[in-house]
């Protein structure tokens, strides 16, 4: 199985069980389906980055209080702003499929999931490598809306990537995405060699990394 079809079984809730081979078949229709449909975009921006207090960064107009990034980003002097989105061909596929077949919507919300998550982390792999030739190392994406980080921050963060613009991602009033497969996220970039990997804390087997989101 490939990496995001693993992903999406996790995501459907098969945990540890075998996925039954309708499901499967269902997965990789889906996936097909999606690699027609995506219109990838991603942007990203590097700024400066100033931690006030263990709970506060400062960054460009953004003025954030957070325990759990201030505890992610500490050390950081840079930080990627990062924006990335499947487009609204996928929005468009889900709609149509949902108003025929439900099971099928649902395994395609899941595989979308995947995808999206899949092509965050192969963004960030690209950004890290040009971090690295200037000695900077990764932290793992941190999301507005994660832990105490407030999603009120989405809309400063969606506004100095200009998304509307570059990769055509706006938000209502309530902060939902349109496409609603997006992600926007701090990365944050520092001298200590951490060897963080792409998909996160949670898939990390540093357990007391005083660095854990
Ligand atoms: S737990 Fe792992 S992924 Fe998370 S900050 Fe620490 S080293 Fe990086």
């Amino acid at each position: 199985m490939e990496r995001r079809e693993k992903e999406a079984v996790r995501y459907l809730g098969f945990g540890k069980n075998a996925v039954d081979d309708r499901t499967l078949a269902l997965i990789r229709e889906s996936f097909e389906d999606l690699d027609r449909e995506a219109g990838k975009k991603s942007v990203h921006r590097v700024f400066d980055i100033r931690q006030a207090a263990d709970d506060r960064i400062l960054i460009g107009p953004m003025d954030i209080t957070s325990k759990s990034l201030g505890r992610n980003l500490k050390g950081c002097d840079k930080v990627i702003l990062f924006g990335a989105t499947l487009g609204t061909g996928v929005d468009r596929l889900i709609t149509r499929i949902s108003l025929t077949d439900m099971a099928k919507a649902a395994v395609l919300q899941a595989c979308a999931a995947a995808e999206l998550e899949d092509y965050c982390d192969e963004c960030q792999k690209k950004i890290a490598g040009a971090m690295e030739e200037e000695g900077r190392y990764l932290r793992p994406r941190f999301s507005p809306g994660y832990g105490d980080f407030d999603i009120r921050h989405q809309e400063t963060l969606m506004r100095m990537l200009d998304c509307a613009k570059t990769i055509g991602l706006t938000m209502t009033d309530s902060f939902m995405m349109t496409p609603t497969k997006s992600v926007t996220a701090l990365i944050g970039a520092g001298k200590m060699r951490m060897n963080c990997p792409e998909s996160g804390c949670e898939t990390c087997a540093k357990t007391d990394c005083a660095f854990r989101r």
